[in-house]
């Protein structure tokens, strides 16, 4: 897909679930959309990391960028595996920051 296109869906995404949810603070929705958090550390390959199986947003505590600003992150990843959206890795990336650019801390 092409990086515009990748923009595009990202804030098509972000305003579903802003709709959806009825809030685009990232501590509100993730209560709401029952994701569980969890504070870990771990070789800082990744800042943080999403956990399908316990729908868990797992944040690196060695990261050394806020960790609001990961969590926000892992859920652009959550939401688009929930919608059942298939992109390349690139492409995800790209998808993702443009949907956290959408959301409060
Ligand atoms: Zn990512």
């Amino acid at each position: 897909m092409n990086p515009e296109n990748c923009k595009t869906l990202g804030e098509k995404l972000a305003k579903n679930i802003i709709e959806q949810f009825g809030t685009q603070n990232v501590s509100q929705l993730c209560q709401i959309a029952q994701i569980n958090i969890r504070y870990e550390s771990w070789n800082p390959v990744t800042l943080g990391e999403f956990d399908r199986k316990n729908n868990t947003i797992c944040v690196n505590l060695l990261a050394k960028i806020n960790h609001k600003e990961i969590i926000t992150h892992e859920l652009g990843h959550y939401f688009i595996h929930k919608e059942g959206i298939i992109l390349s890795r690139n492409d995800e990336e790209i998808v993702v920051n443009s949907f956290t650019t959408f959301f409060t801390e």
